[in-house]
């Protein structure tokens, strides 16, 4: 069985920055279960996953621009204390999901000045090269509840 549309596919993953950094790793837990070809995955990982098989290892560098996209600095802005509910209790590294003029994302507040509160609707990695070493370890078909959901389910687990 290959990899390919609508097979569930379990990987164990290392992904590492420009510098070698370890971002991210499956190590010491299960593998990522994701059902391909649905956008469950960043696409760069995905489209170099297509067609391989179980054992099979690579290396997979991916440009921001198919990772978690390049940084939108329309996404970056200064609030004010007072517009939040919290504002007694705000932090750096605060996360928040909003909508701030059209744009609904998950800010993460990056720094606090007296009363101004400056966030950032970017993913954390966005603008990031990607470099990941990837094995397969499994490839099943979907069942059908995986297909209508267009998500993995894990072994035994149905919602
Ligand atoms: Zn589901």
């Amino acid at each position: 069985m290959k990899v390919e549309k609508n097979k569930v596919v379990s990987i164990h993953y290392t992904l590492k920055d420009d510098n070698g950094n370890v971002i991210d790793t499956s190590e010491g837990r299960d593998p990522l279960a994701y059902l391909h070809g649905n956008h469950n995955i960043i696409l760069g990982l995905e489209e170099k996953l297509e067609g391989k098989k179980v054992g099979d290892k690579l290396h997979v560098d991916v440009s921001p621009e198919k990772g978690y996209g390049i940084v939108d600095e329309a996404l970056k802005m200064v609030l004010k204390k007072e517009q939040f509910e919290n504002s007694d209790k705000l932090q750096v590294g605060m996360q928040f999901q909003a909508q701030i003029g059209n744009n609904i994302a998950i800010y993460t507040i990056t720094n606090i000045k007296d009363n101004d509160v400056f966030v950032d609707g970017n993913h954390p990695l966005a603008g990031m090269n990607l470099h990941f070493d990837v094995e397969i370890m499994d490839i099943r078909d979907a069942t059908a509840e995986e297909l209508e959901h267009g998500h993995a389910h894990m072994e035994g687990h149905s919602h």
